[in-house]
């Protein structure tokens, strides 16, 4: 009944009419282990792996393939839907400890692979959706948020140090997305900060400002829409409010690292956007009812999302395509601090950007791979040494990675003036 809600919504959503729910191939769509207990208990990873198997059996429609490996040895799968120019990623719970997410893109995948629906048929002729159903298994096998070194996933997105990080990189450089959706949980602090869904989009300042636009336009007109049209309340990440006014009183997250999926997304030329649930219950909710809440603000949020990239594919597409050609072009300046709310201090930013960045053999040898995943290209030097020209597509990404006025460089290089 709640995937029949849920689909009927998606095509209200996206204009269609109301779909015929049948499973497209004879074997029965297989359930969660949130499904089985009516979200009693979370998915495990036992579970996870025979669902997705078994949605890959059966349908035609999606692939599931091993992307990784974790530290603990455990799979990364990515699972494909649809065929179409326009790509969404969804990263789910990339923190172990913030399991909705994953529930929410385990039973989409699912959903979107059995059903006859039109409207989602036509939607993945255009559409190509790729989904990482765990982003951080061991995290999530552990109940922890980080990964099983403890490292918080979503402040890898420079370092590249785990293999979980490591898996998004490649697939931002190889799969090229437009849209990455990350999914994500966070505790309420009443009465200043209690909404059901809170959503954010880069602030980083070196992200072009049609792909911030964009980015902002599905945070504030297609999530919030898709939860609020629900009976849902919803608001700005990291920022609390007073209750009676709703005016912002103090910012609590959700700044400008660049290391921050949000960030790194629009620094790679696509529409960032943070989804957050609210994981505490409301008054005469139980533990399953406001586990299957969180999921199901998670569903509405990614309604959102595909109706964003139904209504304004060619805006999208523009911002995306645009930042890509033009950044290896782009003379403008760069900031090493500041975010779009929050003018930067004067001292962190470059006005004359260099040329590039020179690194000595040594240094490119212990950042190598790290530059390549970042797909960052570079030249050899008569010196023996290398040279990192801006005047390519990862632009935005190589002062934060190599000037020694960044936050997060992985190397300090030697800006250079010529890049001869
Ligand atoms: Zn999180």
């Amino acid at each position: 009944m709640r995937r029949l809600c849920r689909l009927l919504l998606l095509a209200a959503l996206i204009g269609a009419p109301a779909p015929a729910v049948a499973a497209a191939d004879t074997e029965a769509p297989p359930r969660t282990g949130f499904e089985e207990s009516n979200g009693a208990r979370w998915t495990t990873m036992e579970e996870e792996h025979a669902f997705l198997a078994a949605v890959d059996r059966a349908s035609r429609r999606v692939t599931v393939e091993q992307v990784g490996s974790t530290v603990q040895g455990r799979p990364l799968h990515l699972a494909r839907l649809g065929s179409g120019h326009t790509v969404v990623l969804f990263i789910c719970s990339q923190h172990g400890n913030e399991p909705a997410g994953r529930e929410a893109c385990l039973t989409t995948i699912r959903d979107f692979a059995f059903t006859n629906d039109a409207a989602v048929q036509r939607l993945l002729r255009t559409t190509t959706l790729l989904f990482v159903p765990t982003a951080n298994p061991d995290g999530r096998a552990a109940n922890t948020r980080g990964n099983a070194d403890g490292v918080d996933v979503n402040r890898d997105h420079v370092a590249l140090a785990t293999p979980e990080g490591r898996v998004v990189a490649r697939l931002f450089r190889d799969l090229r997305p437009d849209v990455v959706h990350d999914l994500h949980e966070f505790g309420p602090t009443p009465p200043f900060y209690d909404k059901d869904v809170l959503w954010l989009w880069p602030r980083n300042l070196n992200v072009t400002q049609r792909v911030h636009d964009e980015a902002e336009t599905l945070s504030r007109d297609f999530v919030r829409t898709a939860v609020e049209a629900e009976g849902l309340t919803s608001g700005v990440y990291g920022i609390w409010v007073d209750p009676e006014t709703g005016e912002p009183i103090r910012q609590v997250a959700g700044d400008e690292q660049e290391r921050i999926l949000r960030n790194t997304t629009g620094l790679k030329h696509a529409l960032g956007l943070l989804v957050e649930t609210n994981v505490d219950p409301n008054p005469g909710e139980d533990e399953p009812a406001a586990a299957r809440r969180r999921v199901h603000s998670h569903l509405l949020a990614l309604d959102g999302t595909l109706r964003m990239v139904t209504e304004r594919r060619v805006q999208v597409e523009l911002a995306t395509t645009l930042s890509r050609l033009t950044a290896p072009l782009n003379r403008g300046p760069i900031y090493f601090l500041g975010a779009d709310n929050m003018p930067p201090d004067p001292s962190r930013v470059e006005p004359n950007p260099p040329c590039g960045y020179r690194l000595t053999g040594e240094q490119f040898t212990q950042v190598q791979e790290t530059l390549a995943l970042h797909g960052v290209h570079s030249f050899r030097t008569r010196d023996g040494g290398r040279l990192v020209p801006l005047a390519q597509t990862a632009r935005p990404m190589i002062p934060l990675l190599l000037d020694p006025r960044a936050e997060f460089e992985i190397t300090q290089g030697v800006a250079s003036p010529r890049c001869q």
